[in-house]
């Protein structure tokens, strides 16, 4: 045990005792899975958390690097929260919070990656998009999430969502903070522009910067 088994039997053992000590060592690893899942995503709305989606940026642009493929990044951060809160209420907000991710989600591919990167921001990873097919996926993901009102206990309550987005060139080595600080300028222009939009930041401002 000290070379970190949790338990042993000796032989010869009695069925039943192997079969209870079996149940310990499920709640043990059933534990070890619950607590991983806390420690990698976000208590209300399931998403990836920060720590975690960041790792799993970082795991795609080593993939990618090697492959020769780009990474979509995508920064989304939803309009005028603060006033959803004011007007609602706080467990409102949440209720809203919680259908924007699941309607993230919904809109994504199996192999997408999104995470809760904020109190109301979400980033999202995209394996293989270069920037022209992420600009559609973006709209497609704005239009998914602004479509309807969210219906909550204080009745339905209108959303809107800002992007900004980039991609890393394939082939080219790309630093994770660079990016993340390229999606965040697009992001920016997004909300200056007049929210509820999409914007881009290309390659080529990066060269020209
Ligand atoms: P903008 O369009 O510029 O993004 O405006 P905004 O109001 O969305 O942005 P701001 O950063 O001023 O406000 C974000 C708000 O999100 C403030 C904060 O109270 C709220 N918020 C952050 N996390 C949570 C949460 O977990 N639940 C709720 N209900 N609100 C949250
Ligand atoms: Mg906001
Ligand atoms: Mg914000």
């Amino acid at each position: 045990m000290s070379a970190g088994a949790d338990d042993y039997l000796a032989k010869p053992f009695d069925p039943r005792e192997l079969e209870v000590r079996l149940l310990a060592g499920r709640r043990i690893l059933d534990l070890h899975e619950a607590l991983r899942v806390q420690a990698t995503h976000d208590a209300l709305t399931g998403l990836w958390n920060r720590a975690a989606i960041l790792d799993l940026l970082q795991r795609e642009l080593f993939r990618a690097k090697r492959d020769g493929s780009p990474v979509g990044i995508i920064m989304g951060d939803l309009d005028h929260f603060k006033q959803i809160n004011d007007t609602y209420g706080h467990p409102t907000g949440d209720v809203v919070l919680r259908e924007a991710a699941r309607r993230l989600v919904s809109a994504l591919r199996r192999y997408d990656f999104v995470g809760r990167f904020g109190g109301e921001e979400f980033l999202i990873v995209l394996p293989g998009c270069d920037l022209r097919s992420l600009a559609t996926r973006a709209e497609a993901l704005r239009e998914k999430v602004c479509g309807t009102p969210v219906e909550t206990p204080e009745g339905p309550v209108p959303i809107a969502i800002s992007l900004g987005i980039t991609a890393s060139e394939a082939a080219r080595d790309q630093d994770a903070h660079l990016l993340l600080a390229n999606a965040d300028k697009a992001l920016y222009r997004a909300k200056s522009g007049g929210r509820n939009r999409v914007e881009a930041f290309g390659v080529q401002e990066e060269l020209q910067a």
